[in-house]
């Protein structure tokens, strides 16, 4: 990757959501309770509408990452992972969460900025992109430290299955061991899961986490029981979503 440095790359810019950069514990999924970085990047190209609580009143458990005010330069971004201490973070082994959004929108700005990351820190920190598995990665990935978690969105979202259910991606994801997480309400979810992602596309059941569909720990603590006997009957793993659990927001944490 540092053929594709230049010095003028310090100038282009990532689109980051609101809340930009923040150090917290993984929430849900393979690495859940793991120290991470998070990079909320902005946009993303579907309109989820599944699980709209107070403080995401639209819907998308991210909406703020369609935000797309804070435009900063590969420079700036890198000078403000080092200056607020989340290099450090890093440094210490904890895990890069490029999320979004959908972070692949910007795919191949991401690229270029992990290229000029490397020639100024001289290492990529180790990576796990959070993504809904409609954009194809880039086999440049396959190159650095970097894993997916997936998150494959049923038709509970609410777009159509063209915009949210592609094959030719899905496929990819299972050849390079990506981590696949459902969110579930009810037992249709868990079928859905069943004939159109891991019976279709043969997914190791120990790649399937099954979340609970939840916007506040009221929530969360009133289906987790049913969602973990889903699990428990599947052979599938169960995730909670633990920001909602220990500080009952969805957002910032
Ligand atoms: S895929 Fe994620 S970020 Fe995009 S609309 Fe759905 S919940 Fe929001």
């Amino acid at each position: 990757m540092t053929n594709l440095y230049k010095e003028e790359l310090k100038d282009e810019k990532i689109f980051l959501s609101d809340d930009k950069v923040f150090y917290t514990v993984e929430g849900e999924g393979e690495y859940v309770g793991w120290p991470s970085v998070f990079m909320r990047l902005s946009m993303c190209n579907l309109t989820c509408q599944g699980f709209a609580t107070e403080d995401s009143p639209h819907g998308c458990d991210s909406y703020i990452s369609w935000s797309v005010k804070n435009k900063l330069s590969f420079e700036e971004l890198r000078t403000l992972l080092e200056e607020e201490g989340y290099k450090k973070h890093l440094d210490n082994g904890a895990i890069w969460k490029i999320t979004g959004g959908e972070p692949l929108v910007q795919q191949p700005k991401l690229l270029k900025f992990l290229a000029y990351i490397d020639v100024e820190w001289g290492t990529i920190p180790r990576i796990d992109f959070e993504t809904n598995a409609t954009i194809m990665p880039d086999p440049e990935w396959l190159r650095v430290d970097a894993t997916f978690t997936t998150s494959p969105k049923l038709s509970n979202n609410g777009d159509p299955e063209d915009r949210r259910y592609k094959p030719d991606v899905l496929k990819w994801h299972v050849t390079n061991g990506s981590g696949f997480k459902f969110v579930i309400s009810k037992k249709e979810d868990l079928e859905e899961v069943l004939q159109k992602y891991v019976e279709k596309f043969n997914i190791p059941r120990e790649r399937v986490w099954l979340m609970p569909c939840a916007g506040s720990r009221k929530e969360h603590i009133e289906i987790a029981e049913e969602v973990a006997e889903y699990a428990k009957q599947e052979y599938f793993k169960f995730s909670p979503r633990l920001h909602l659990l220990v500080w009952d927001m969805a957002l910032k944490v």
